[in-house]
């Protein structure tokens, strides 16, 4: 089955404790769908700018990434700096620049119209729902945002929100979303305006799926070397949307499976910074890792 995307292909400056990057290739729709593209077809849909290059748009197309979605527009690609300190789980924005994104007025082309798995990566909710009106008959949506959309657009957040399957954001994020410390209630309380799941990703503490009546836990990879955590969040909803888009089949061991490929798609990704790790893997060392997942979590019953 294929998967259509709509978010931010990026320009980042990243600084870690451990390093930093200027300008390199980022954006939530690009770790998203260069993470998903192991396990499925994906098709784009996002803006860039006249600073967009050839070699840039390179990734995509050896990732087998359709990008008839990918418009180019005068002016500059979506810019976002950002800084991590020891604790690497809170990344502190320090510029936003949207640029082309700023008028962006997405077109589906219509053969994206069809597809039955759609993720709304982190973007203007305005941008998401607009693609949520252009989908013809979906099998499963789901979407990200962060603390920028919550701040200035919660209403048209909390209607999207409202349409969406699957909501899969990070734990402080929730919070805020919510206006609740308290994660379970944060999580019912998102539940309640209709997605049917919601999942929480809680940076190196792993990840909680919630439904009204289930709780799933899964670690994150212990992982001795963590470069860069960018793109983890989007990296883990590309692992995650596309093993279910792969097996086509929703249901709690589907969706179980589905976040511990999510978990090591992410644990892949921050092992580098940019994409530098993520584009150049093979499915064997994703599944071996899957399997160390599941030697990690195992214990005996009583
Ligand atoms: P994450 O997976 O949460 O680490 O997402 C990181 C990516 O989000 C970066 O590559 C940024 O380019 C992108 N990003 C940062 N702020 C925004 C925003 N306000 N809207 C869309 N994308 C953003």
């Amino acid at each position: 089955m294929s998967l259509l995307v709509v978010g931010s292909v990026a320009f980042d400056s990243v600084k870690t404790p451990f390093g930093t990057a200027e300008n390199v290739l980022g954006g939530s729709a690009t770790y998203f769908s260069v993470s998903a593209s192991y396990f499925t077809d994906v098709s784009l849909v996002a803006v860039v700018g006249e600073d967009f290059n050839k070699e840039d748009i390179e990734i995509f197309k050896i990732r087998n990434i359709d990008t008839e979605g990918l418009e180019k527009r005068k002016g500059k690609t979506f810019k976002w700096k950002g800084e991590y300190g020891y604790d690497l789980n809170e990344a502190h924005t320090l510029d936003t620049q949207l640029n082309v994104f700023a008028d962006f007025n997405p077109k589906l082309p219509e053969k994206y119209k069809d597809c039955e798995y759609v993720f709304l990566a982190n973007i203007d909710p305005d941008l998401q729902r607009e693609i949520l009106n252009q989908i013809r008959k979906p099998k499963l949506i789901a979407c990200d945002t962060m603390n920028f959309w919550i701040e200035r657009k919660f209403d048209s957040l909390k209607k999207m929100i409202e349409q969406v399957d699957i909501v899969i954001i990070n734990e402080a994020e929730l919070r805020e979303l919510a206006g609740e410390a308290n994660l379970v209630k944060a999580a019912q309380k998102v539940l309640s305006w209709g997605p049917k799941r919601l999942i929480a990703k809680r940076g190196e503490y792993g990840a909680l799926m919630f439904s009204d009546s289930t709780v799933f836990s899964a670690p994150a990879y212990p992982l001795e070397s963590v470069f860069d955590p960018t793109g983890a969040g989007d990296s883990f909803a590309g692992g995650f949307m596309g093993y279910i888009s792969n097996v086509n089949n929703i249901n709690e061991s589907s969706v179980r499976q589905a976040i511990i490929f999510g978990s090591a798609m992410a644990s892949f990704n921050v092992e580098d910074f940019s994409l530098n790790r993520l584009k150049n893997l093979s499915y064997r060392e994703i599944e071996e890792r899957f399997k160390e997942f599941k030697r990690l979590t195992h214990f005996d019953d009583l």
